[in-house]
């Protein structure tokens, strides 16, 4: 099967502007960012979208949190905050069938988000 343009850049074969990765997960910059500090992080593995996750992954939702959260801090969004979104489907606009967790902040964010 041909692999998806996150598993191709989970593989290294789609440069990206790293900020950390380890056997399981990996943390990049968006390309298109929405905010000051915009960057994804996804599982290594293809998994294509929230709703394909299940009990047995907690282990790995629990490595990509603290992930996020170690980003974050890093990338100075501690203590003013950041907001983390994941999107599904069309109506959410989900543009890449590869779960990633989008993690924004260094500005002030709008709610309810358009
Ligand atoms: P979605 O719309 O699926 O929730 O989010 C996909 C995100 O991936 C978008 O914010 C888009 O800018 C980002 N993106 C798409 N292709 C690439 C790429 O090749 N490299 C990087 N770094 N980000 C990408
Ligand atoms: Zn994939």
């Amino acid at each position: 099967m041909e692999k998806c343009l996150f598993c191709r850049l989970a593989a290294g074969e789609i440069p990206s502007d790293t900020l950390f990765e380890d056997d399981r997960v990996k943390a990049f910059k968006d390309i298109n960012p929405g905010a000051p500090v915009h960057f994804l992080v996804i599982p290594k593995e293809h998994i294509a979208s929230v709703r394909d996750l299940a009990e047995h992954d907690a282990d790995l939702l629990g490595h990509i949190f603290d992930v996020i959260n170690t980003q974050a801090k890093r990338a100075g969004l501690v203590p003013n905050g950041y907001r983390i979104v994941v999107n599904h489907g069309a109506d959410a606009g989900q543009s890449v069938q590869h779960l990633h967790f989008h993690v924004l902040g260094g500005r002030k964010l709008s709610w309810p988000p358009g």
